[in-house]
């Protein structure tokens, strides 16, 4: 449901709130700029860096800026379909965690404490998978790099997330 609402640009960011007549600030809540879904997920400052991660972790150095980049990425990579259920996982992630800092007023997460989400999420769902697509997805899990000190410190350079804890 999140990803057809997300596919289909209706996923409730603020400024499709105040399409829908809703008065509240239609600013994101990381950076000030207006929260379009583009913006939130891949634009914004906080979320940027998580793709940086991710994709360098696939050896794909391609930066989305919007959804139909990202699409592309899925659609020309290698192993599509379990690079399809990673990417919903980040996307859900962000997601997830943007609802807790408008909404709940937690504080913006670490570098290090997405990616470990991220994986997270991905390995509760592999009781989903089966055969070569779940040997796909553990495969791409390996992958992922921890959040090194040495990528923090690149990061870090052109004033990104908050420095993380070394996992
Ligand atoms: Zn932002």
């Amino acid at each position: 449901m999140f990803l057809w609402l997300l596919s289909k640009r209706r996923l409730l960011t603020r400024d499709n709130l105040v399409l829908k007549g809703w008065e509240g600030d239609p600013r994101c809540c990381y950076c000030y700029s207006l929260e379009t879904i583009d913006h939130l997920m891949f634009r914004c400052n906080q979320t940027a860096r998580i793709w940086d991660w991710f994709l360098h972790s696939l050896q794909i150095e391609t930066r989305p800026h919007r959804l139909e980049d990202l699409f592309d990425i899925i659609e020309n990579a290698g192993k599509t379909q379990a690079l399809r259920y990673c990417c919903a996982a980040v996307l859900w992630v962000i997601w997830k965690q943007r609802n807790e800092s408008s909404f709940n007023d937690k504080q913006c997460q670490t570098l290090s404490r997405y990616a470990s989400d991220i994986k997270g999420l991905i390995i509760y769902w592999s009781g989903l998978w089966k055969g070569a697509l779940k040997d796909d997805i553990m495969g791409m899990i390996q992958h992922m790099e921890p959040v090194s000190a040495q990528i923090a410190g690149r990061m870090a350079e052109d004033g990104a997330l908050p420095l993380v804890h070394v996992i």
